[in-house]
């Protein structure tokens, strides 16, 4: 999970110090907030198929509540670390706090690899995991969701197993259930969409009408594919795309000047977001080197597949051209990117709140399933698009006003709003 020599934890309060700095925070408040306010690290044993018993380690990490209920998922990977969880669960804080829902942050993990494990096998994890923390979890205290290598049908299991022990019905206990199990319409579309609506707001800034745009995306998932979708529909023309190839092994970029067609791409597309490159060719595609999505001569650069892909050695091939950079997926540049895209004055909308719409639409099914009443798809993607809208305005404004990159305002933003919850509950 974490490369070699890279602390995600360290990385978190590196940027959490430099905006306490800004903010002027006491003593007390950064010492609060440059820690998790509390932690379970714990083993849970699993009977496998086999009759043997194999001993799991599983985190949850709840970096504040200030604001509300943790929020945040669980993730699975043979690597993974309490540093990373705790760093994610820090960033939850901040990108529900910039979007300004009533959560805090939190985030899990079980060092596993479920590719090795059956489906029963994961079954008995997943209620293993819930088992160990049931007394410190719950709707009212903290809602895991899934993450890498976790789906809804893990959550369903984890639903389940709260229930038992809990002995009543709680479907806000965790978000991103399948759809008539207490999931929500639109948690499909909500993160990619979440980006659009971001970068519409920063087109009409600008005065730039989004059907005389181009846009370029890294990443051709869940996030892309919706970006595209709804980019598409206010009229811009998205001319490259890029994704991984599994079997070469390879990212390539593919491109059609005249503007990409989703639907076409989709049709040869695999479930890991692999374009079929034979297919492409034949429809008409380029197909080109994985980093040609960054080259492009275009208005708006969407980085939606990893992190680290604008760096050093790739930030300096970005055209003249590119007005604005919306960070689809987390973390996509580098320290050292972020200080040439600032020389370069392009409008960059940062990670934390260019992809909240997933973590907004979570917030939405959990309220959906306190209150046992669902919302029809329309009225879901409405009520995201005001909230993003307005997150984006306020840091938009603060940039502007202070003359912060939008980075920055975006951070100096949602820490303050945790702040002002910690100072208002008298805990500093
Ligand atoms: P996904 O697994 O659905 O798709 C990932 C895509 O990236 C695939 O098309 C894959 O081929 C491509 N990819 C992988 N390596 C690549 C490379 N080297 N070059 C080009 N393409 C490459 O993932 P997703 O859900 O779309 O998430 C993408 C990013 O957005 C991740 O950073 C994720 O953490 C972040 N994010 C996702 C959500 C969400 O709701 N899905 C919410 C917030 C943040």
């Amino acid at each position: 999970m974490t490369t070699k020599g890279y602390n995600p934890y360290e990385t978190a309060r590196a940027q959490f110090d430099q905006v306490a700095e800004i903010l002027n925070l006491d003593e007390g408040t950064r010492e609060l907030l440059r820690n998790t306010q509390r932690e379970y690290h714990f083993n849970i044993p699993v009977r496998m198929d086999d009759g043997s018993v194999k001993v799991f380690r599983g985190f949850r990490s709840q970096h504040s509540d200030a604001r509300g209920p943790s929020k945040g998922g669980i993730r699975f990977h043979p690597e993974e670390t309490v540093d990373t969880v705790r760093a994610l669960s820090m960033w939850m804080t901040w990108k529900c706090a910039v979007v300004d829902i009533p959560l805090g942050g939190g985030k899990g993990g079980i060092i596993c690899d479920p590719h090795n494990l059956s489906a029963t096998e994961q079954e008995r994890l997943c209620r293993g995991w819930v088992r160990q923390l049931a007394k410190n979890v719950g709707p009212v205290s903290d809602v895991p969701a899934p993450d890498v290598m976790t789906n809804p049908q893990h959550m369903l299991w984890m639903l389940d197993e709260y229930e038992v022990v809990s002995g009543g019905k709680y479907p806000g206990f965790i978000t991103g259930k399948p759809v008539g199990m207490g999931g929500s319409l639109g948690r499909t579309e909500a993160t990619g969409y979440g980006v659009i609506y971001t970068v519409r707001e920063a087109l009409k800034e600008m005065n730039i009408k989004p059907e005389d745009t181009k846009a370029s995306f890294q990443g051709f998932g869940n996030v892309s594919q919706y970006a595209i979708q709804l980019y598409t529909k206010l009229g811009g023309k998205a001319i490259c795309v890029s994704c991984w190839d599994q079997t070469d092994k390879k990212a390539y970029a593919f491109k059609k000047s005249d503007g990409i067609c989703l639907d076409e791409l989709l049709g040869i597309t695999d479930k890991f977001g692999t374009i079929n490159k034979d297919k492409a060719k034949d429809l008409g595609y380029e197909i080109l080197d994985g980093n040609a999505w960054l080259e492009q001569d275009v208005d708006i650069l969407v980085p939606a597949a990893l992190e680290n892909q604008i760096n050093g050695d790739t930030v300096h091939k970005i055209s003249s051209n590119v007005k604005i950079i919306a960070e689809g997926a987390n973390g996509p540049t580098s320290l050292e990117a972020d200080k040439v895209i600032k020389e370069k004055n392009i409008h960059l909308i940062p990670d934390f709140l260019a992809n909240a719409g997933g973590v907004t639409c979570s917030y939405f099914e959990q309220v959906q399933c306190n209150t046992n009443y669902f919302w029809p798809k329309e009225e879901v993607l409405t009520k995201l698009d005001t909230k993003m809208t307005a997150a984006y305005k306020a840091v938009s404004e603060l940039s502007k006003d202070k003359s912060l990159y939008m980075r920055d305002a975006a951070y100096v933003i949602a820490i303050d709003r945790v702040v002002q919850a910690c100072k208002l509950r008298g805990w500093v």
